[in-house]
């Protein structure tokens, strides 16, 4: 199958972060084998989900792990003009669906180059890794990583992950963590202002409390100008709460987002935040004794990827793509949890993360083409 046959397939699978995605884990698990190489499945507690990885050569030290993941963000409350799960040529060099780009695209070819690396005489191997609930935190990659090094005895050095970066080679991301607060005040007449504690009121001062350790920060000097922005960013992007002008909320909560340059960590920053709750519960308390706020982390911390430039990885992916410079995004993926495992990891991958998420996502073909050439270089690199 062409790289473009098997996009085709993929993204018929509608697969959404958090869903099952056995349906497509099943047809690339039967893809595979159906070339004669071994798969193993890493499968969630409830086993509606499962990561897959194989290895294709030789059981030898040193292999590349092809990295990427089988779930898409919805498509609910885009403006779409065509159906979303299926792939359409648009005659404008484009190719139209969720997930076309982020990261299907990655995947097909990789598996269209398959046969390629099934034939080569690789010294060599190269091994898959394809992940689920990439999008909504980066939930699969942990594990999947801890597996790949518990089921080889010879350890692969390098990670490449197909994230859209116009085949350009990434260095840095940023980390990530998404947290609800929760803030638990009194109701009352609004005149009893000093006698209830609102929680409106309480939940701006954190909302600003944030803001302000963001600023902190960059006054700390805790920077990094490989990124934009290039400090720490905490961002809240809801509120809610209240019932009427009247009266004093007892409820309201706030959404928001840590995202950590590699000098900081994300879990230092919600301690600090945590730290800064406790203080005001001990005074606010005085006045309502069961006042309460309560933070919630919706993953585990994301950890960013900070690759030295001058690791081997990084030349070596540059010559895959005949491209000698580097480039680092403010987007999260699970790049930093493989280099956590301890490969040296990288982001390259075909298609733009600007078309990711949104309506009419496409790929271009040309950066289908240019994906596979990546992989063939990789193959005749690795190969006698
Ligand atoms: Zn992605």
């Amino acid at each position: 199958m062409s790289e473009i046959e098997i996009l085709q397939k993929l993204v018929s699978f509608p697969v959404l972060g958090g869903e099952s995605n056995m349906s497509i884990i099943t047809w690339i698990q039967e893809y595979i084998e159906s070339h004669g190489i071994t798969t193993h499945l890493v499968p969630n507690e409830a086993g509606n989900k499962a990561s897959l990885h194989c290895r294709i050569g030789p059981a030898k030290q040193g292999g590349v792990i092809l990295s990427g993941h089988t779930d898409v963000v919805p498509v609910e409350g885009q403006d779409w003009k065509t159906d979303p799960f299926e792939l359409i040529d648009g005659k404008d060099g484009k190719l139209y669906a969720r997930g076309s780009c982020d990261m299907k695209g990655f995947l097909a070819c990789c598996l269209a180059a398959l046969p390629e690396m099934v034939a080569a005489d690789l010294t060599t191997p190269i091994y898959f890794a394809f992940s689920y609930d990439e999008e909504i935190g980066c939930l699969a990659a942990p594990e999947l990583v801890n597996h790949i090094n518990q089921h080889y005895d010879e350890k692969p050095k390098y990670a490449i992950i197909g994230e859209p970066s116009m085949l350009q080679p990434i260095i840095g991301q940023k980390g990530i963590c998404v947290l609800d607060t929760h803030v638990n005040g009194s109701a009352g007449h609004s005149s009893r202002i000093r006698q209830e504690v609102s929680a409106i009121h309480e939940s701006a001062r954190l909302v600003l409390w944030l803001e302000d350790k963001m600023n902190q920060l960059v006054a700390d000097g805790r920077v990094d100008n490989r990124f934009n922005p290039p400090h720490s960013s905490l961002h809240i992007g809801q509120i809610q709460g209240g019932i009427a002008p009247n009266i004093i909320a007892d409820k309201a909560s706030f959404f928001w987002d840590v995202r950590t340059i590699p000098l900081d960590k994300a879990t230092d920053l919600i301690f600090e935040f945590e730290a800064h709750c406790r203080d005001r519960e001990k005074i606010l308390r005085n006045i309502y004794p069961d006042f309460e706020i309560t933070t919630r982390q919706h993953h585990p911390p994301v950890p960013p990827l900070d690759t030295d430039v001058n690791d081997d990885v990084v030349a070596f992916t540059q010559s895959l793509v005949d491209n000698p410079t580097w480039d680092t995004v403010s987007y999260a993926a699970e790049a930093g949890q493989f280099a956590e495992g301890g490969f040296q990891s990288i982001i390259c991958g075909p298609g733009s993360i600007a078309q990711a998420h949104r309506a009419n996502e496409f790929i271009e073909i040309d950066q289908m083409t240019k994906g596979v050439a990546m992989i063939k270089k990789l193959i005749s690199t690795l190969s006698n």
